[in-house]
């Protein structure tokens, strides 16, 4: 069955369940772990739940429904999940809620089999090429009282046409492609969410220009390997069409950048290596393209890098970033780095605090080496022992904070351009908002700024935030 004919069948499974569902509020509560692009299928998921006739709540003692969309890029992951799965016990003895798991860790086989083997009340198991099966799988768990698993491992397709229930009114994220070709050793996610394919351009323009009519006023769009859209489409010869000429990223961020309405851009993640020089160009002359650029390093030496398949050496990264200081106007650069990859000597991990020293990151994701069952850095023998990982992490996060701080520091007495997005977490009387490098700013103003661009002068700066002031 063709992709549009399957999302049509799923119309009509969401119609018999909120059939089912017609004179009761049936409640679900959801768990969403890992990226922007889980998020984003959970938006998906509550949608298609909230297009059933549930209501989300927080609390679980009140589901009637508990649904997990799960991440498998570290191993902290797994023992949240299980965690959470040993209190659910009591509430279906209790009160049978209906029990959902689904993401990337459900692409796991040992994961799967632990399920069913520990927590054999869990009614449904699906993963991440079914989750637009979830109304016929929930729907075959209520009417038939079987426990499901919908589980498939393909290179995966693109399902247009799913209910969405976005989080906020402000910012929204649209995926604009899925899976990853790259394989880098240490991770898992090519072999949970399959080959690199792209939506169609006049899908993404379509759903942009509908945001825009709906008030948003910033697009984050979304993929493993972003900086590849439609590349796997070319290699395969597909018709991807001709909307306004789209056939690149750099001419998708030209696209987007004419829609009236939307004011920021964004997008995560890019991989260095597809940094043409179209993109770099449509960077910087795309107005309403931040110029925050997230450029995952993971490693500063180039002998990790090979090992790690990242396609690319120290000297070719800090050449990248030359070119793309030089040509894009207040580039900002935020990054990813991994300690402790199985065989990183003392020397070597000098060479990535050597990178951070010299390209002065405005953001700096840091992760511990996590292994991964099914990827190659798992089979490697010279992994590194738990005590020296983290004593290598606190050396970066140490000299990451302190450069944060001089980073900060440039910032006190500018003006800066913000979008707020609304009241401060921490002061209900304070404002809080982001620049266009992403920067936390928190101000004292009328709530009728909330969805606006404005100026703002920024008087101070503290580790995670800048404060301002009209
Ligand atoms: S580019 Fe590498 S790190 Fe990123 S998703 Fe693909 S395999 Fe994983």
């Amino acid at each position: 069955m063709d992709t549009a004919n399957e999302v049509k069948l799923q119309e009509q499974y969401i119609e018999k369940v909120k059939k089912i569902n017609q004179n009761k509020i049936p409640k679900y509560t959801i768990l969403t772990m890992g990226c922007q692009l889980n998020e984003n299928d959970s938006e998906k998921l509550c949608g298609m739940l909230e297009n059933m006739g549930y209501i989300q709540t927080q609390d679980s003692k009140e589901a009637d429904l508990a649904l997990f969309n799960t991440c498998c890029v570290r191993e902290n992951a797994e023992d949240k999940l299980f965690g959470k799965l040993g209190e659910l016990k009591r509430l279906k003895e209790e009160r049978g809620i209906i029990i959902a798991i689904g993401g990337c860790m459900m692409q796991e086989k040992h994961i799967t089999d632990k399920i069913k083997q520990s927590y054999p009340f869990v009614d449904i198991l699906f993963g991440t090429h079914t989750l637009h099966k979830f109304p016929e799988n929930l729907y075959k768990t209520i009417e038939e009282k079987k426990k499901l698993e919908d589980i498939i491992d393909i290179n995966g397709e693109i399902y247009e046409g799913l209910p969405i229930k976005r989080e906020g009114n402000i910012k929204a994220s649209v995926t604009i492609m899925n899976g990853c070709n790259n394989f880098c050793s240490y991770c898992i996610v090519p072999y949970v969410r399959g080959r690199e394919r792209s939506r169609m351009p006049k899908d993404i323009i379509y759903e942009i220009e509908d945001l825009a009519k709906q008030g948003y006023q910033e697009i984050t769009l979304l993929g493993q390997n972003v900086n590849s859209y439609l590349r796997a489409e070319h290699e395969k010869g597909i018709n991807f069409g001709d909307k306004e000429g789209i056939h690149s990223f750099a001419t998708l961020l030209k696209a987007i950048n004419k829609i009236d309405g939307i004011k920021r851009i964004r997008f995560v993640s890019p991989h260095p290596k597809d940094f043409t020089e179209d993109v770099i160009e449509a960077i910087a002359s795309c107005n309403k393209v931040c110029k925050l650029v997230h450029l995952p390093l993971q490693s500063g030496n180039s002998k990790v890098l090979k090992e790690m398949n990242r396609k690319y050496t120290k000297e070719q990264y800090l050449a990248l970033v030359k070119q793309m200081k030089e040509k894009i106007p207040n580039l900002t650069l935020s990054t990813d780095i991994i300690v402790g990859f199985p065989g990183e000597t003392e020397k070597e991990f000098e060479d990535t605090l050597d990178v951070v020293r010299q390209v002065k990151f405005e953001q700096v994701y840091m992760f511990i080496y996590s292994r991964r069952v099914g990827t190659p850095g798992d089979k490697m023998e010279n992994q590194i022992p738990e005590e020296q990982k983290h004593k290598r992490f606190d050396r970066l996060k140490a000299l990451v904070e302190s450069q944060m701080q001089e980073n900060n520091q440039k910032y006190v007495g500018t003006v800066q351009k913000v979008l707020v997005e609304g009241e401060s977490k921490n002061n209900k009387d304070l404002l809080t908002g982001r620049t266009d490098s992403n920067k936390v700013v928190i101000f004292e103003g009328s709530e009728d700024l909330i969805g606006k661009i404005i100026d703002l002068k920024i008087i101070s700066e503290h580790m995670w935030y800048l404060k301002g002031e009209m």
